[in-house]
């Protein structure tokens, strides 16, 4: 077994990116790793998980947990909320736990090896429980951007197929099921879940492996997508650009709408798109927006630190007018003789902030019967979008849709 580096150039956490564009591994090598407080949170918020869920299944000692808790509470990075989204994670697994006919084997933030299917790979779960013949792991995100499914997701099939191969000299062939659910508890109170059979999970992981030999040997096939939305080199990827900056097979067309021989395409194309066209122009629009706010930030930051972008400077950005010592201000006004009514409003705490103040649960005991959530207005969303299509008739009829 070939010893793990610190770095494997596939990762399972990228495996979606590689899968789908196999020049991205050796590609991002020309970029230097960045890091991010939104990623130093999240490893923050790993670690309360990790305790939190050490203390629920593992013989540990109040004292320790109280200390290695006081420790983590004092990072910069702390916020109250992720005692919430910990509890919300552990109170995930002891639900799986329980769906188990007899107490499951747990363990927490396992390493596991990857290199039956990928080159060199390895990746870290943060929790797998073993019994029975079913096998589950949990992955915990704290990102609350993007939702991540676990359906079909090649990062928790790898981890799985990791696991399988950890716990078979142990369980042998007993294992038959495997279940994968991502917690992400500041986007979603329920775990997106994914299952398939071993033998399913086994034939997927033989399918991946010519792609994931040319993702490793490079250099790859540069193919964009939804998928670039996370690699390194997403500002500056020629394929990305040219993707998006050509849209060739909508052009052809002067701004009145007539063909022009001399484009070469679109001469026999009508003037008017066709809805389908619409349809593949919002899936490409999307990436577009993505790409050029990608494109914005990268050329601010180049000029920032004195590089060129020719016709572009910096300039300086609106702001705010504010005071700089309100409490001065607000003493100037009461000796003045304004009355306090005047100055400040007394208003309660959002729905959110009171949540958040309170516990979820808490918050369900005590105020959920004063809590309304009015129909949304219709908005656009892709076919595989997980909620229920919007109904104009029942709309119409309940008075909604028309502002
Ligand atoms: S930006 Fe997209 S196309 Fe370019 S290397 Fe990365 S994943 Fe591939």
């Amino acid at each position: 077994m070939p010893t793990p580096n610190a770095h494997a150039l596939l990762s399972a956490s990228s495996a979606h990116r590689w899968l789908a564009c196999t020049a991205a591994p050796h590609f991002e090598e020309n970029f230097p790793d960045g890091t991010s407080t939104y990623a130093e949170e999240g490893t923050l918020a790993h670690s309360i998980c990790e305790l939190f869920a050490r203390k629920k299944f593992t013989a540990m000692s109040a004292r320790k947990y109280n200390a290695e808790l006081k420790k983590l509470k004092e990072q910069p990075l702390y916020q109250e909320e992720m005692i919430a989204t910990a509890t919300a994670y552990v109170e995930y697994l002891t639900e799986k736990a329980m769906s188990y006919t007899k107490a499951p084997h747990v363990a927490m933030e396992v390493r596991v090896d990857l290199t039956d299917y990928i080159p060199d790979g390895f990746g870290t779960c943060d929790c797998i429980m073993v019994g029975g013949d079913t096998l589950h792991i949990t992955d915990y995100k704290h990102g609350k951007g993007v939702p991540v499914s676990a359906e079909s997701n090649p990062q928790m099939r790898l981890y799985a197929l990791g696991a399988l191969r950890l716990y078979k000299p142990i369980y042998g062939d007993t294992i038959k099921r495997v279940s994968m659910g991502i917690c992400q508890p500041r986007l979603s109170d329920t775990a997106s879940e994914d299952a398939m059979s071993v033998e399913e999970l086994l034939a997927w992981g033989e399918s991946i492996k010519p792609t994931a030999k040319e993702a490793y040997d490079g250099p790859g096939t540069f193919c964009p997508g939804d998928h670039c939305r996370f690699c390194k080199g997403k500002d500056l990827c020629r394929a990305r650009a040219a993707y998006y900056a050509g849209f060739s097979e909508f052009m052809g067309a002067d701004i009145e709408g007539r063909m022009t021989e001399a484009d070469g395409l679109g001469a026999d194309l009508p003037p008017i798109l066709s809805n389908a066209e619409v349809a593949d122009l919002l899936i490409k629009a999307e990436g577009l927006a993505a790409w050029y706010k990608d494109l914005q930030e990268y050329a601010t930051g180049a000029l920032l630190s004195g590089d060129e972008i020719p016709g572009f400077k910096l300039v300086e950005g609106r702001s705010n007018r504010a005071f700089s010592d309100l409490d001065g201000a607000v003493k100037t006004l009461l000796d003045a003789g304004y009355a306090e009514a005047m100055i400040y409003d007394r208003k309660p705490k959002t729905l959110t902030e009171m949540e958040k103040m309170l516990g979820k649960k808490t918050f369900a005991e005590l105020l959920s019967t004063f809590v309304t959530k009015p129909k949304g207005k219709p908005t656009l969303a892709p076919a595989s979008d997980k909620r229920e299509a919007f109904n104009p008739g029942a709309a119409e009829f309940e008075g909604v849709g028309n502002g």
